[in-house]
C-alpha cells in the first residue's frame, strides 16, 4: 500500500453543501425554529450536506401528520394490491437513482462505492419483496368452532410507527423496515442517523413521486437525544422500530415500555467465525478477512472474532495476514477500494483506543493497528490482534472498526464456549467439511443467524435479528409485514340464540 493516501476531491466538494428539508405531511419544510445541521464527509473532509434540524415541535407535527394519515387517510384502507403497486413504483425509482443514492451514502459514511451500489441494489430487491408480501397478508378463518360460530382473525396495521436508523448502512437499513410497515398499511415517522440522513430524504422524494399519500411517511433529521427520544415517547406512536447500539436500544425500549408500545430492536453484535482444521482453507481465510474488514468493520454482523483451531492457527493466520495485505484501503469513491474511511474522528479514536487497551491486556498486533496518513479524511489499517483471550474487553465488546481479534481453541466444546461468551448473539460462522461439526455448532451457538461455510450473506426471504442483547424481534422473512400489525379476533355467531346465560 502506498502511504500516505491521496484522496481526490469529488465534484460535490466544489459546490455548496446540498440542502435537505424535513418531510412533513407531504411537503419538504424547514425546521420550525430554523435550525440546521451539517455533515462533513469522513472520507473527503468537506461539508457535504446541510439538513433542516428537527426539534420537538417538528416531531409533534410529523407524528400528527402520520396519525391523521392513518386515521382519516386512504392508506390503511387501500387494497393490498394498490399499496404494492406504489411500493413497486418506489423500487423502480430507487433503481433509476441508484448511483445518486450510493454516492450520497459514500460521501456521508465513507464506505466504498462498489459496496454502496450493492447495498442500494439489495434495497431495491427488499422493496420488491415487501410489495409481494403486502398481498399475502390475509389473516385466518376458524370454521371448526361449531356450526353457529365462525372465528376470523384479522391482521390490522398497528398504526404510527417510529423508525430510527444508524449510520453504517443508511439506505439499506431504512429499507429493511419502512417497506414492510407500509405494506401492512402503517404510517411512519423516520429518523435517520444525524450523520447519514441524505439518502433517506431522497427516499422521501421517491415515495412522493411514487404516489404515496401525504403524511404516510414523514422524515426528520435531528439528534437522537431530543428528536429520537420524542419520537419514541410520543403517545400517538404505537410501535418503535429501532436499529442501533445496544446501549441506546435499552434506553429506547425503557421509554417505550412506559406506554407499552411494541418494539423491534436490531442491536449490536460480537460475532465469531469458528474455523476447524478440516475447513476449506482458502475460502475460510478469505471469509475471515471479509468478516473482519467489510464496511471497515463498522457492521453489526462483522466477524470480529476469529476463533481458530490451534492446530492450524499459524498457517491459517499467515494466509489471513497475506490476504489482508491485499485489501485496498483508500478513496471511498474509487471503484477498487475495499475499505474506506471511518465514520468520524471520535469513532476512530475509540477504535484505536480499543487496540491500545487490548495490547495492554496482553494481546499483540499481528497486522496493521495504525491510522493511515491521508490528504483528507480518516482511515485505519485493517488490524489483526493475536493472543486475545475471552476475558479481554476486545473479545467481548463491540469495537465497530476494522479489528479482527484472534482466539484459539482445542476442542469443539471450547470453541462453543468462546463463541457464546459475549452478551451479544447476532450471528456466527462455522467452517468445516464435517456435517457433524457444522450441525453441532449451528445448533449450539446462541445467535440469530449461523452461516455454515459462508459468511454475511443476506436474502430478503430469510429472517434476521439477534439473540440475547443483540435485539428483539426479526426483520425480513415472510413474517416481516406481520410485525407491523395487530391481530384482531372477531367471533361471528349465527344469532337466534336462546339460553345463553340466565335467559
Ligand atoms: P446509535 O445507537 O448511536 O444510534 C442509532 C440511532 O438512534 C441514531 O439515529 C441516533 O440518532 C438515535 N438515537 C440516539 N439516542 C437516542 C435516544 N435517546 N432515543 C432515540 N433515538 C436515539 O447507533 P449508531 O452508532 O448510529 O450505529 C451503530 C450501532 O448500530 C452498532 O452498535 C451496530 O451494531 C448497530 N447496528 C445493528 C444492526 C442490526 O441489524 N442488528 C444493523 C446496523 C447497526
Amino acid at each position: 500500500m502506498n502511504l500516505p493516501l491521496t484522496i481526490a476531491m469529488p465534484a460535490e466538494a466544489a459546490a455548496t453543501p446540498k440542502s435537505y428539508r424535513l418531510l412533513i405531511d407531504g411537503k419538504f419544510v424547514d425546521a420550525r425554529d430554523g435550525r440546521t445541521l451539517e455533515r462533513n464527509s469522513p472520507g473527503h473532509g468537506f461539508t457535504v450536506s446541510r439538513y433542516a434540524q428537527a426539534g420537538e415541535a417538528d416531531v409533534e407535527a410529523a407524528v400528527t401528520a402520520a396519525h391523521k394519515a392513518f386515521v382519516t387517510g386512504p392508506w390503511p384502507h387501500m387494497k393490498a394490491g394498490e399499496r404494492a403497486a406504489i411500493l413497486l413504483k418506489a423500487a423502480d425509482l430507487i433503481e433509476t437513482r441508484l448511483e445518486e443514492i450510493a454516492r450520497l451514502d459514500v460521501l456521508e459514511s465513507g464506505k466504498p462505492i462498489a459496496q454502496a451500489r450493492g447495498e442500494i441494489g439489495g434495497a431495491v430487491d427488499i422493496w420488491r419483496y415487501a410489495a409481494a408480501l403486502a398481498r399475502t397478508l390475509h389473516g385466518e378463518t376458524y370454521a371448526n368452532l361449531g356450526d353457529a360460530m365462525l372465528g376470523v382473525v384479522l391482521r390490522e396495521p398497528i398504526g404510527v410507527v417510529s423508525i430510527i436508523t444508524p449510520w453504517n448502512f443508511p439506505f439499506l437499513i431504512v429499507s429493511q423496515k419502512l417497506p414492510f410497515a407500509l405494506a401492512a398499511g402503517c404510517t411512519a415517522v423516520v429518523k435517520p442517523s444525524e450523520m447519514t440522513s441524505a439518502s433517506t430524504f431522497v427516499l422521501g422524494d421517491i415515495l412522493m413521486q411514487a404516489g404515496l399519500p401525504d403524511g404516510v411517511v414523514n422524515i426528520l433529521a435531528g439528534l437522537g437525544a431530543d428528536v429520537g427520544a420524542a419520537m419514541v415517547s410520543h403517545p400517538l406512536v404505537e410501535m418503535v422500530s429501532f436499529t442501533g447500539s445496544t446501549r441506546v436500544g435499552k434506553v429506547t425500549m425503557a421509554s417505550a415500555a412506559n406506554w407499552l408500545k411494541k418494539v423491534s430492536m436490531e442491536l449490536g453484535g460480537k460475532n465469531g467465525q469458528i474455523v476447524f482444521p478440516d475447513a476449506d482453507f482458502e475460502a475460510a481465510a478469505d471469509a475471515a478477512v471479509f468478516g473482519g474488514f467489510f464496511n471497515a468493520g463498522e457492521c453489526c454482523n462483522a466477524g470480529s472474532r476469529l476463533i481458530v483451531h490451534e492446530a492450524i492457527a499459524d498457517d491459517f493466520l499467515g494466509a489471513v495476514k497475506a490476504l489482508t495485505a491485499r485489501v485496498t484501503v483508500g478513496d471511498p469513491l474509487d471503484d477498487s477500494t475495499k475499505v474506506g474511511a471511518m465514520i468520524s474522528s471520535e469513532h476512530l479514536a475509540k477504535v484505536t483506543g480499543y487496540v491500545a487497551a487490548a495490547a495492554n491486556d496482553g494481546s499483540s498486533v499481528y497486522s496493521g493497528g495504525k491510522q493511515i496518513a491521508s490528504s483528507a479524511g480518516q482511515y485505519l489499517d485493517p488490524t489483526i490482534l493475536r493472543g486475545v483471550t475471552e476475558d479481554m474487553a476486545i473479545a467481548r465488546e463491540e469495537v465497530f472498526g476494522p479489528v479482527l481479534s484472534v482466539l484459539t481453541f482445542g476442542s469443539i466444546e471450547e470453541a462453543l464456549r468462546i463463541a457464546n461468551n459475549t452478551p451479544y448473539g447476532l450471528s456466527a460462522g462455522v467452517w468445516s467439511a464435517s456435517i457433524d461439526t457444522c450441525m453441532s455448532v449451528a445448533r449450539s451457538v446462541r445467535s440469530g443467524t449461523v452461516w455454515v461455510n459462508t459468511f454475511m450473506e443476506g436474502y430478503p426471504e430469510l429472517p434476521f435479528g439477534g439473540y440475547k442483547q443483540s435485539g428483539l424481534g426479526r426483520e425480513l422473512g415472510r413474517r416481516a409485514v406481520e410485525d407491523y400489525t395487530e391481530e384482531k379476533t372477531i367471533q361471528f355467531h349465527r344469532g337466534q340464540r336462546t339460553g345463553w346465560w340466565v335467559g
